[in-house]
C-alpha cells in the first residue's frame, strides 16, 4: 500500500452515457457518443466487490441516465448485499412504479432526482423532451410513497435562477428531504454553453438571499427539509477543495471502465487506466493517473508556497486545464492566480444577452459532430 494514500470511500458508477434528455449543462464529456463499450453486469459486480474490499462504503449510480440500464435492479441488489449504502442519481426518466418498487426490493437506500426548472415549459425546453416535467413530478410523488429519502437537485443558471421561490415551493410540495440548488459548474457541455448559462452577480445575490429567507422560515417551523445552496466557482475568490483532493476518497468508473479520480477528469491529457485491464487496488495505489496530482510536489507557484494549499489543494485540475491549457496551474478561480482575469471576463460576459435557443444541447448528434470537428464550436441540432 502506498503510504499516506487514503481509502476510496466513495465509488461513483457511471453506468452509461445514454440519456433520453439533452441538458445543455450536462457534465458528461462532449465526445460521449464515441464511448459505447459499456461494462457488463458481471464486470460491474466485480468492480463493486473490489471496491468494497478496499473500504468503499458509498456507491452512487449515475450516468447518463442509469435507468437506461435494464440490469440496474440487479446491480443495486449486488451492491446492497456487499454492504454498500446505495444512491440512485437520476433524471426520473424511465422510472415507473414497478421499477421504484423493484429497486426498493433490491435494497436501494436513496434517490436523487434532477429537475430542470419549476415550470413545465422551461423544464421541458431545457431537457429537450416533451412531458419530462410531468414524468418527474409523478415519479417524485411515488418515490415518497415508497418511503425513500429523496434529494431534489436543480442545476441553477441564468434561465431559471429568477424562479428560485417557485423552485423551493415545488420541492416543499413534493416533500423533498433535501434540496440542492446547485449553481451550474462549468464542465462538459456547461463549459461549452458558459456564456449562456452563468447567472449575473445580481441574480446570484438575490437567489441566495431568498434561499436564506426560506431557511429561516423552515427552521422556525421545525420543518425537516434542508436547503443546500451551492455558489458557482466563478463568483468565488478562492477555489474549492475539488473532490476533497485528487485521489483521496473518490473513485469514479466511467461506462466503458475508465477509472477516474473525478467524473470530469476524462478530458485531461492523462492516460487513465481501465478496470478491464487492472485491479482497482493497482489503479488506486499505483497508477500514474491516480498519483498524478496527489500531494503537492506537482504544484507550481502560486500554490507551492501558499499556506492555503493544504486546504484547497490548488483547486480543480479540470478547471485549470480548461481555462489555461495546463492542469497543473492554480485554479484560475483563485485571486492569486495569474489567470484569474479569465474568471472576471466570464463574469462580465454573464451580463450579455442570451436566449435558450442559443444553447448547444447535449445529444448524440452534437456529440458526434464535436468529435469530428474537435474544438470547433458545434452547430446546434436537437434530437427528436
Ligand atoms: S445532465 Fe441531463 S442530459 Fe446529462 S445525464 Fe443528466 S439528465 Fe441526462
Ligand atoms: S494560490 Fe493555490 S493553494 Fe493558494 S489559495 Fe490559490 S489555489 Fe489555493
Amino acid at each position: 500500500m502506498t503510504e499516506g494514500v487514503g481509502l476510496p470511500l466513495w465509488l461513483l458508477a457511471e453506468l452509461t452515457y445514454r440519456c433520453p434528455l439533452q441538458c445543455p449543462y450536462c457534465s458528461n464529456p462532449l465526445d460521449y457518443a464515441q464511448h459505447k463499450h459499456e461494462l457488463t453486469t458481471q464486470e460491474w459486480f466485480d468492480v463493486f466487490d473490489q471496491a468494497r474490499q478496499m473500504g468503499a462504503v458509498q456507491l452512487g449510480f449515475s450516468g447518463g441516465e442509469p435507468l437506461v440500464r435494464q440490469d440496474l435492479e440487479q446491480l443495486v441488489a449486488h451492491a446492497h448485499q456487499q454492504g454498500f449504502y446505495t444512491n440512485l442519481i437520476t433524471s426520473g426518466m424511465g422510472l415507473t412504479e414497478q421499477r421504484i418498487a423493484g429497486l426498493k426490493q433490491a435494497g436501494l437506500d436513496h434517490i436523487q432526482v434532477s429537475f430542470q426548472a419549476s415550470d413545465a415549459v422551461v423544464n421541458d425546453a431545457l431537457a429537450g423532451s416533451k412531458h419530462a416535467f410531468e414524468q418527474k413530478y409523478q415519479m417524485c410523488r411515488l418515490i415518497k410513497q415508497y418511503d425513500y429519502p429523496m434529494v431534489l437537485n436543480f442545476v441553477i443558471h441564468r434561465h431559471n435562477i429568477d424562479q428560485i421561490e417557485q423552485i423551493i415551493e415545488l420541492c416543499l410540495e413534493l416533500n423533498a428531504d433535501t434540496v440542492e440548488l446547485a449553481i451550474c459548474q462549468f464542465y462538459g457541455w456547461a463549459f461549452l454553453n458558459r456564456q449562456g448559462l452563468l447567472p449575473t452577480q445580481e441574480q446570484l445575490i438575490r437567489a441566495e438571499r431568498i434561499t436564506n429567507q426560506y431557511r429561516e422560515k423552515l427552521k422556525a417551523q421545525n420543518h425537516p427539509c434542508k436547503l443546500i445552496f451551492v455558489v458557482p466557482d466563478y463568483y468565488e475568490e478562492r477555489p474549492k477543495a475539488c473532490m476533497n483532493g485528487w485521489g483521496k476518497i473518490f473513485f469514479t468508473v466511467a461506462p466503458d471502465g475508465m477509472a477516474l479520480p473525478c467524473h470530469a477528469a476524462r478530458q485531461l491529457p492523462i492516460a487513465f487506466p481501465n478496470v478491464r485491464e487492472h485491479s482497482l487496488s493497482k489503479i488506486w495505489y499505483e497508477s500514474t493517473g491516480f498519483n498524478h496530482f496527489r500531494g503537492d510536489a506537482w504544484m507550481p507557484e502560486s500554490c507551492r508556497s501558499c499556506p492555503d494549499k493544504a486546504r484547497d489543494f490548488g483547486g480543480c485540475r479540470c478547471q485549470a486545464y480548461m481555462l489555461t491549457g495546463d492542469a497543473a496551474n492554480a485554479d484560475p478561480v483563485c485571486g492569486k492566480s495569474a489567470y484569474h482575469p479569465l474568471i472576471e471576463q466570464a463574469r462580465a460576459e454573464s451580463e450579455l444577452d442570451s436566449t435558450l435557443e442559443k444553447l448547444v444541447f447535449r445529444n448524440s448528434r452534437n456529440s458526434k459532430q464535436f468529435t469530428v470537428q474537435q474544438n470547433i464550436p458545434v452547430q446546434n441540432i436537437t434530437d427528436e
